[in-house]
């Protein structure tokens, strides 16, 4: 449903909610900086989208068609998921534009790497150089030195692209500090590894995440959340914080952190106990007959025995034992159990970061929370819980090239085969214990030192050049990590670049496209852009052409193979363009995008650079239940258990060399399953049923997780120390006008938001002496840091919080100050031990931005990350965020913003944590299951473990 694009208001000048879409290209306002005078401009509203989170939203950059200059950012009220409205970091693109402390050209270190010292270099000579690196490590066959490093992807496909083009399996992705937990226990269900709530039209809203503020899909979501409370649904909660969905819950769980997963199965055995689940839904689409062959052999499989069985399964899951286990009121579960159990079929639920993100065992948060979706019948269903794949839209890339053959164990340890993602976070200890050496890598708006645990770990790596050889920073801003760089290679922000991308926002799909504003202006005024850097603020470039480009530098004569795919087809012989490549996908990859073009007489690549965003026809209500036609099923065969499946993909079983060509990103490749003696498409799971029970989990050595479970996670309340002061940290929380590692270059961001204080529950300060302000000493098993306390009953006594945005620090008076830095000293100690001392905080000072004389603020928070040891989940992967520590007054000598930190522990702690992997290789020998997703999936041969 989209949002009526102008909603006309009186008064003189004819004010609207929007602009008419057909008056994008000459818009009149006055000029509020004019005022008491009336003066006009005439704007061009150009869509783009924002880039200051995953969600995408619309955006319309409003251009000055006398100065060409972007003079503020508003909601486009055609874009189908945002529909217009926006979080405050939308409008704040404005900021990001006018940064004076941006980065305007490329730069290469003149000194010793983290020196300080900087040149200023031509584009010409960064691509040369990296160029000439790069193809040299192809020809010598070392591509395993050469990585990408991603943080805030912004296009879904591209890069895919352009690193089969380039033959490695070279990509690396922050998501193992994101949300690879909840991904393994998504996808272990249903192949897809996302939910995609129907917000808007459910019954019920279940959120393990604070979403009306900081979650997944921030706005997009929020404002579906509200609607759909606003219709009657009822709003559960589980937070032990009393975030801001929290405090609009009809329901909130303070749980103790890590037991989630026991009190989803506690309201599962309740729903069972009550016969309140939908029974006809689990026995159609539930792999219910492994589960008794595999689990009660002693049982007639039969489905009348599902409900006994699984009540025996969970016998120990009572309302008594959640509420001990948990801490939570016995009646309020029973309570919300009777809620859900009301609610067959409109059960929107969601867990994305929080509790799958921040315990050993979270993805199993995920596995547990989508067992009630299942047991409600909400799969799919209008007002339930469906599939991400199903919402979100990837287009398939023109000029697709093979999937590489090669397989790096950088990422890709053998000894995580089931980590959904990339082991990012151990990237630094594995180049430490000798295990790789980089050549080139690239970070890509990506701040390791200061996004990720452990970060001084990561800084002793990037400065070490034996260990990476060149690092180059490809970023929009200066920040912790790009100090540490040889080249730093300023890319556009949410106005200043290309990028495709869609999400599951709600239920229905979409695709929006981000375009470089000044661009699309200057040549609808009649100039001829070669480059996207010709148009945008200083050099400030894209990565979509700097790739194009690169790749001509990696391979000038084509020996490689790589340059024929970044050369044009329209003009052979010449580089690849965006138009030429966007006018590809756009006409040969999303249906119905070229009729609706074609209808208004334009091109599809026109229609998308127009609008913005374009909604895909169809109902995505249940799939799983579409017929699938015989013609689908030509070569297949039906198996045992009702599958067809087809010669030459991974679930024919066939060798891996038979299986060529691009394997599905999830999935065997088989296309139905046989359901009451219909071919229907399924899940792509192996079963293509939901699995309860995950034969995948049994057979790659975690047989106790097949099915979903608790597990005590490493910061279990009883395991406790509390007397000695001992209390869980909770560093994951957002604050929802914040930008992760970005907000620094954003002053109403930073004007907003600029405290950072440790929530603490009152009865807790009394019991550790800690004042209203006071400073205190969180101890963690590597060091610890010095932070201030706020009192608040917002949070469950035994956990204290602090929100993972802030303490961005520098290390020079002159660069990368903005709006959110402090001035700190990093100094290594006789005992090794790395100290970071804040000097000063932010403060005004003199630049081409006169705002920037009126900060007023002073706060830039704690970088509290540096103390926490990586922990890597053994099954997942995911990185396990809640720290057990040590809550005291500062001690002596403590001031706030100090950290301490041990590198040498975190070393021995990253080998405690491998010490508890269950290494592959799995069946037939392979590195990993062919059907798991995963990014820039390369050959079936390269699974094969020792290939
Ligand atoms: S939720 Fe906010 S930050 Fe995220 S894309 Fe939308 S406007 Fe941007």
């Amino acid at each position: 449903m989209a949002l009526d694009a102008a909603r006309p208001g009186k008064g003189a000048e004819g004010l609207s909610a929007y602009p008419p879409e057909e008056t994008w290209d000459h818009v009149e306002s006055l000029d509020p900086a004019a005022w008491p005078k009336r003066v006009r401009r005439a704007h061009r509203l150009v869509p783009t989208t924002c880039f200051n989170c995953e969600a995408n939203c619309g955006l319309l950059a409003w251009v000055d068609k006398e100065t060409g200059q972007i003079t503020k950012f508003e909601g486009n009220p055609v874009h189908p998921a945002s529909r217009g409205r926006n979080c405050a970091k939308g409008p704040a693109t404005i900021n990001q534009v006018e940064d004076p402390e941006r980065i305007l050209h490329p730069m290469k270190r003149v000194g010793e790497r983290g020196e300080g010292l900087w040149e200023r270099i031509t584009w010409d000579q960064a691509l040369d150089e990296i160029g000439t690196r790069i193809g040299n490590a192809f020809r010598e066959e070392r591509h395993h030195e050469v990585m990408y490093h991603v943080g805030r992807m912004g296009d879904d496909t591209y890069m895919e692209r352009v690193l089969h083009s380039w033959g490695i399996d070279g990509h690396n992705s922050h998501t193992n500090i994101c949300s690879s937990g909840a991904r393994v226990g998504y996808a272990t269900w249903m192949g897809f590894d996302r939910p995609s709530a129907d917000f808007a039209n459910a019954k019920v809203i279940f959120l393990i995440s604070s979403h009306l503020e900081a979650g997944h899909y921030f706005n997009p979501h929020a404002q579906r959340i509200i609607e759909g409370q606003q219709n009657g649904a009822t709003i559960i909660c589980i937070d032990p914080r009393l975030s801001n969905t929290a405090s609009k819950a009809d329901h909130w769980f303070s749980a103790w952190p890590g037991t989630e997963a026991f009190m989803l199965l506690a309201i599962a055995r309740l729903l069972i106990m009550d016969g309140t689940w939908d029974e006809a839904f689990f026995e159609r689409w539930v792999n219910w007959e492994t589960f008794l062959t595999e689990s009660r052999p002693d049982l007639e499989p039969v489905f009348a025995n599902v409900g006994p069985a699984l009540l025996e399964l969970y016998a120990e899951y009572t309302p008594e034992a959640a509420a001990r286990i948990c801490g939570i009121d016995e009646d309020r579960l029973r309570t919300v159990a009777r809620i859900i159990g009301e609610g067959l079929g409109g059960f929107a639920s969601h867990t994305w970061r929080a509790a799958s993100a921040g315990n050993e065992g979270g993805w199993m948060v995920a596995r547990c929370l989508q067992f009630l979706t299942v047991l409600t019948g909400s799969v799919g269903t209008v007002g339930g819980t469906n599939a991400n794949g199903w919402n979100k839209f990837m287009p398939v890339t023109p000029l697709h090239p093979e999937p590489q053959g090669r397989w790096n164990e950088l990422q890709w340890p053998i000894e995580y085969p089931l980590s959904h993602h990339e082991m990012s976070i151990l990237l630094p200890h594995f180049l430490k214990a000798g295990r790789g050496y980089l050549d080139t890598y690239f970070t890509r708006v990506y701040n390791p030192l200061w996004t990720n645990p452990d970060g001084f770990t990561w800084m002793e790596v990037l400065r070490d050049t034996d260990k990476i050889g060149c690092h180059v920073a490809l970023t929009p801003t200066w920040n912790e990590s790009a100090w540490f760089a040889d080249y730093v290679l300023p890319m556009g922000i949410a106005s200043e670049r290309h990028d495709v991308s869609s999400f599951e926002t709600h239920n229905g799909r979409w695709i929006g496209f981000r375009q470089p504003v000044a661009r699309r202006h200057r040549e609808l005024e009649g100039e001829t852009i070669e480059r996207t850097y010709e148009a945008n603020p200083g050099e400030v470039w894209e990565e979509q052409e700097f790739f194009i480009d690169l790749s001509w530098r990696i391979d000038p004569d084509g020996s490689l193979g790589i340059r024929s795919q970044f050369e044009s087809i329209r003009d052979p012989g010449t580089p690849l363009t965006l138009d030429e490549y966007y006018s590809m996908l756009f006409e040969s990859s999303v249906p119905g995008l070229p009729e609706a073009a074609e209808a208004l007489g334009i091109t599809p690549l026109e229609y998308m650079r127009r609008k913005g965003s374009f909604e895909l026809a169809g109902d995505q209500t249940q799939v799983y239940e579409r017929d699938v036609p015989a013609a689908d099923l030509e070569g297949a065969v039906k198996d045992a258990d009702g599958v067809w499946r087809r010669p030459g993909t991974a679930g024919s079983h066939d060798s891996l060399e038979e299986i060529t060509g691009h394997m599905p990103f999830i999935g065997d490749g088989s296309p139905a399953v046989d359901i009451d003696g219909q071919a229907k498409l399924g899940f792509p799971t192996p079963s293509r049923k939901l699995e309860f029970f995950s034969e995948t989990i049994r057979d790659w050595g975690w047989p106790e997780y097949s099915m979903p479970t608790f597990i005590r996670s490493q910061v279990h309340w009883e395991d406790l120390d509390m007397s000695a002061g001992e209390r869980i940290l909770v560093p994951t929380f957002r604050i929802p006008t914040l930008i992760h590692t970005r907000s620094a270059n954003s002053q109403w961001l930073n004007e907003i938001s600029h405290r950072h204080p440790l929530w603490l529950h009152p009865s807790d300060a009394e019991e550790l002496g800690i004042e209203e302000n006071g400073l205190v000493r969180i101890t963690t098993r590597i060091g610890h840091f010095v932070i201030q306390a706020w009192r608040t009953e917002g949070i469950r006594p035994g956990v204290v919080a602090a929100s993972h945005h802030m303490g961005r620090w520098r290390l020079e008076d002159d660069k990368a100050r903005s709006w959110g830095t402090g001035k700190a000293s990093v100094e290594q100690e006789a005992d090794g031990r790395w100290k970071l001392r804040r000097e000063q905080g932010v403060e005004a000072y003199e630049s081409d931005d006169p705002d920037t004389g009126l900060i007023w603020w002073t706060d830039t928070g704690v970088h509290q990350n540096l103390t926490f040891p990586v922990q890597p989940d053994p099954v997942s992967g995911m990185h396990c965020w809640l720290q057990r520590v040590t809550v005291s007054p500062a001690e002596p000598g403590d001031a706030y913003g100090d950290v301490l930190v041990d590198t040498a522990a975190s070393h021995r702690i990253f080998e405690e944590w491998l010490a508890k992997t269950r290494p592959g290789p799995g069946p037939d020998g392979l590195r990993r299951p062919l059907w798991f997703g995963r990014p820039v999936k390369p050959k079936a041969t390269a699974y094969r473990y020792g290939s």
